[in-house]
């Protein structure tokens, strides 16, 4: 599986303005947020896309989904509302290649 952005920012290889992390997922500020408030979400353990997911995969999903949400909870997103986007693949206009959820 080719190396990612993601993947270094995974390694704090580079920076990013963290929102929440613990041992399965980690939860960082878009560099080019699309709404005043603009997370991405992704699991420790790399999958490419949405596409690859699989029965073994179930833990990492819901680690995903429930950390997603509790992100937003912790963000005092629940009252307002917000979008939870999963791009997949070129015609989803995913352009990096390391599965995330995104806040918006
Ligand atoms: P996609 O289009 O693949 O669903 O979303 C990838 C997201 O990653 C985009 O919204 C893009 O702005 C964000 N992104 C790309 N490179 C970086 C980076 O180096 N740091 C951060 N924080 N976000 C990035």
């Amino acid at each position: 599986m080719s190396e990612t952005i993601f993947d270094k920012i995974i390694r704090k290889e580079i920076p990013a303005k963290i929102a929440y992390e613990d041992e399965d997922i980690l939860a960082f500020h878009d560099i080019n947020p699309q709404a005043p408030l603009h997370v991405l979400v992704i699991p420790k353990r790399k999958i490419k896309a949405f596409a690859d997911l699989e029965d073994a995969d179930d833990e990492l999903v819901a680690k995903l989904f429930k950390g997603a949400s509790k992100v937003a909870r912790e963000l005092g997103l629940n009252a307002a509302g917000y979008r939870i986007v999963v791009n997949n693949g070129k015609h989803g206009q995913q352009t990096v290649d390391y599965i995330h959820v995104h806040i918006i």
